[in-house]
């Protein structure tokens, strides 16, 4: 390969550009324009400027790009996406081209129909022909652009490439930060995504002081007083787990069911021998990091999908919904996420988090969490001269650890079982300090377990004396099951919508927690849904494009469902 054959699809493939042409080792030419708007303004100014041959890229080529490369005579033409009308126009031309996907017909994403600008180059062989041709369709495409909504093939387009934009942002946030939010980057996105919902027509949209994105989305039902104001939240912050900088997503369509090859040097393989629900998706379109970072699915691909609910929702009036709030929030992964969300002043009665996974998921039972952090206090003295005296805190730290189920680890535990996880253990003769994490989903086990610290600090202060060991327990955060049961209603309306869109609705315990957990608590009753994502926090993180397509269609199908209920009630 050629070094701007090289320098071409790197550009192309990391995202920085949709369309780019090299020559003489730079990049001559680097748009990132939506459709074939791009195509056309570089095509023309090329035609005046001529750089003589140069190595041409573009995401996707149908026929109608093809026709406008052969005006420019390049060497190469590179596409992530490339039809097979398109390599017969280029094989004709004599161009050496080459992509990653083949595809037979560029439709518009939902397959409702041609992409128009194919449709106009039907039958057209000649390519000057094709450029006029094209550039008639592009404006009074435009124009009309400016006079109605998006259609929802085009929107449904708008939510990959919002995506993929999305994970071109570093976000990751830093347990060990004291600034809230953790990290001054997950603010660029933030101002991004508000610049975003002021561009879609959510006036009121903002970014707080501490970080949180938030807008409205004005009712168009005919009582809106009468509905239930809901919420669609996500998080803007990825893992501390795995690096979140210069994430080169990679899409990976029709999937074969074999391994994907995510950097074959480093052999990092994402394979369906270790993830077999990679099966379940088939014939689908994947989206991939490189292998050297996480690709930021969790959760970007809940703003992305919330961002293009709202768009749809804007473009289809007839949709009839009561008033939507939106919030983008930083520091999830750090446990952090609504520390200082203020629930009164964002006026929502009932929210879903867009923070799952697998296609269906339904979550509204997570651990109720609690720490517990023992220290041992210790005597030490000439261990020749000890006898009767020392206490060798290290050693009771260790007993203090076997007093504690073998059993009940997280190693050893799955579903609805609850754990004693040590976290930490540190001391010498004089001191030590022992740190669990204590989880259940079950409020009464939960208290026993929380007692059972209490107990055993009890007993070792019973055999080795009073003050030995102090424990210091203290909650994290509880099971929304409690909340959400009395407000089974958004359980009930996701479960309807998921299965008249026929996805079969997934409900299972999380065995963690969720920021929706925490808002519950703080007068926000908050399930969470399904992205489409898996393997989160780590390299093998990938999503499925027609899992992020549902789950537009189910925030849609829940803003819809909540206002036809009151209206039937009323
Ligand atoms: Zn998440």
């Amino acid at each position: 390969m050629t070094e701007g054959e090289q320098l071409v699809q790197t550009t192309i493939r990391s995202g920085d550009a949709t369309l780019c042409a090299a020559g003489d080792g730079k990049l001559v030419y680097r748009l990132t324009g939506r459709g074939i708007g791009a195509l056309v303004t570089a095509v023309e100014k090329e035609r005046a400027d001529s750089h003589g041959p140069l190595d041409w890229g573009d995401k996707l080529v149908g026929r109608a790009a093809a026709l406008l490369f052969t005006l420019v005579r390049p060497r190469s033409v590179f596409a992530l996406t490339m039809s097979t009308g398109a390599q017969d126009v280029l094989r004709a031309a004599g161009i050496l081209f080459g992509c990653d996907a083949v595809i037979v017909d560029v439709l518009n994403r939902t397959g409702t129909g041609p992409c128009p600008m194919e449709a106009a180059v039907s039958g057209i062989d000649d390519p000057l022909a094709a450029l006029e041709k094209l550039k008639q369709v592009s404006q009074s495409l435009s124009d009309a652009g400016r006079k109605r909504a998006p259609e929802k093939g085009e929107s449904m387009n708008n939510l990959v490439d919002r995506f993929l934009h999305y994970t071109s942002f570093d976000t990751q946030s830093d347990e060990h930060s004291v600034t809230f939010p953790s990290t001054e980057k997950q603010l660029v996105l933030a101002h991004e995504l508000d610049t975003e919902l002021q561009g879609l027509g959510l006036k009121d949209s903002s970014v707080d002081a501490n970080g949180y994105v938030s807008a409205t989305l004005p009712a168009n039902c005919e009582s809106p007083d009468a509905v239930p104001v809901i919420a669609f939240l996500a998080h803007m912050d990825t893992s501390p787990d795995a690096s979140g900088m210069g994430v080169k997503p990679r899409i990976v369509t029709a999937y074969d069911g074999k391994d994907i090859v995510l950097d074959a040097e480093k052999n990092m393989v994402l394979s369906p021998a270790d993830f077999p629900d990679m099966l379940l998706h088939k014939g689908e379109d994947f989206i991939v990091a490189d292998g050297t970072t996480l690709l930021g699915a969790d959760d970007k691909a809940g703003i992305a999908e919330i961002m293009t609910a709202v768009e749809y929702l804007l473009a289809h009036p007839e949709v009839k919904h009561g008033t939507i709030k939106i919030a983008f929030t930083p520091d999830e992964e750090v446990g952090q996420g609504v520390d200082r969300f203020d629930v009164p002043k964002f006026g929502a009665k009932y929210a879903y988090t867009l923070d799952g996974d697998e296609l269906g998921s339904l979550e509204y039972e997570n651990f109720n969490a609690a720490s517990a952090e023992f220290e041992i206090t210790g005597k030490s003295i000439h261990p020749g001269t000890a006898k009767g005296i020392m206490k060798n805190a290290a050693l009771i730290a260790a007993e203090l650890t076997a007093l504690f189920p073998s059993d009940e680890t997280p190693r050893s535990t799955e579903k609805y079982e609850g754990f004693f996880h040590l976290t930490s253990i540190n001391g010498v003769c004089e001191k030590a300090e022992v740190k669990y994490i204590i989880r259940d989903h079950d409020k009464h086990r939960f208290e026993q377990r929380k007692s059972m610290a209490h107990a055993t600090c009890d007993f070792l202060n019973a055999k080795y004396g009073e003050d030995t060991v102090t424990v210091h327990v203290r909650d994290s955060y509880y099971n929304m099951r409690e909340v959400i049961e009395q407000n089974m209603i958004l359980v009930d309306v996701a479960r309807d919508v998921m299965e008249k869109l026929g996805i079969a609705p997934l409900v299972k315990p999380v065995r963690g927690g969720t920021d929706g957990a925490r808002l519950s608590y703080m007068g926000l009753p908050c399930p969470n849904l399904f992205t489409g994502g898996r393997n989160y926090h780590g390299p093998f993180e990938y999503i499925v494009i027609q899992s992020m397509e549902k789950a537009v269609q189910v925030i849609v199908g829940i803003a819809e469902a909540f206002a036809s209920r009151s209206a039937t009630v009323a």
